[in-house]
């Protein structure tokens, strides 16, 4: 099981805090780590702070773009140490450990770190399902990116030794009732997005507004395989094609 979780790290500046999360990693026995566009990578700093999981950095997967990285997922959690404007579920990292275990019996699943001084952006989180945030003092929520990725690993440790496996085979469910993964959902938008300007929906309102709160309303219902094909089916009929199935 925990080895259908990813944890992705964005964009990360210093290769130490590569090594430091790598280490974390194998502790609590993760082993998929993925760099979306690292500053530097291989490093010998990495190395010396990965302490011995030299083999979670060695095999590390290096994307381009954070989509690239969360390819084939079916849910994924953004983690931030602010609150944000858009309506995001947001998870602490208990209930997240226990979404990304339950789903991760459908897919992989992934967890997102961001940048050390900026986080991740609004069209980052967008990619994600929802936001996990640590709670802290409040005068001083922003933690060390590898601290935030030990707090997630210990709650995924945590969550996996008190599963049962009845638990595990009542979660297993019919392929068309699994969760879009990241990718799917992405078509989906884009269809979406050209359906609504064929049919002049957008009008003088912000076409960028209202797809991020559509994003955001899709993330949060875990959309289905079979209903990103009824949505899609609905956006051909619209568009007047004759539904693609
Ligand atoms: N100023 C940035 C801080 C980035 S800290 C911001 O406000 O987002 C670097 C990364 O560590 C964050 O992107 C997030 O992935 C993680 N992180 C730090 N503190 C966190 C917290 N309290 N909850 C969740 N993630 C946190």
């Amino acid at each position: 099981m925990l080895d259908r979780i990813r944890i992705v790290l964005v964009n990360t500046s210093h290769p130490g805090n590569i090594g430091a999360a790598a280490r974390a990693m194998k502790n609590m026995g993760l082993s998929r780590l993925y760099l979306v566009s690292p500053k530097q990578h291989p490093s010998f700093d990495a190395y010396s702070r990965a302490a011995g999981a030299d083999d979670v950095l060695g095999e590390a997967v290096v994307t381009e773009t954070l989509a690239d990285a969360l390819k084939g997922c079916v849910w994924v959690g953004g983690t931030s140490a602010r609150e944000r404007a858009v309506q995001w579920s947001v998870y602490d990292p208990r209930d997240c450990a226990g979404v990304c275990l339950e789903q991760s019996v459908q897919g992989d699943t992934a967890i997102v770190f961001g940048r050390e001084r900026t986080g991740l952006t609004n069209e980052e989180l967008e990619l994600c399902n929802g936001l996990v945030h640590i709670p802290t003092n409040p005068e001083y929520s922003s933690l060390n990116v590898a601290a935030a990725v030990q707090v997630l690993c210990y709650e995924l440790r945590m969550a996996f030794a008190s599963q049962s496996p009845e638990k595990t085979a009542e979660n297993r469910v019919q392929k068309e009732d699994m969760p879009a993964t990241t990718d799917q959902l992405e078509g989906m938008y884009q269809h979406m997005y050209q359906m609504m300007e064929d049919i002049n929906f957008f009008g003088k309102t912000n076409p960028e507004i209202i797809m991020r709160r559509l994003k955001s309303l899709y993330n949060r219902a875990r959309t289905t395989k079979r209903e990103v094909a009824i949505l899609r089916g609905i956006f051909s009929a619209a568009q007047g094609k004759k539904s693609a199935d």
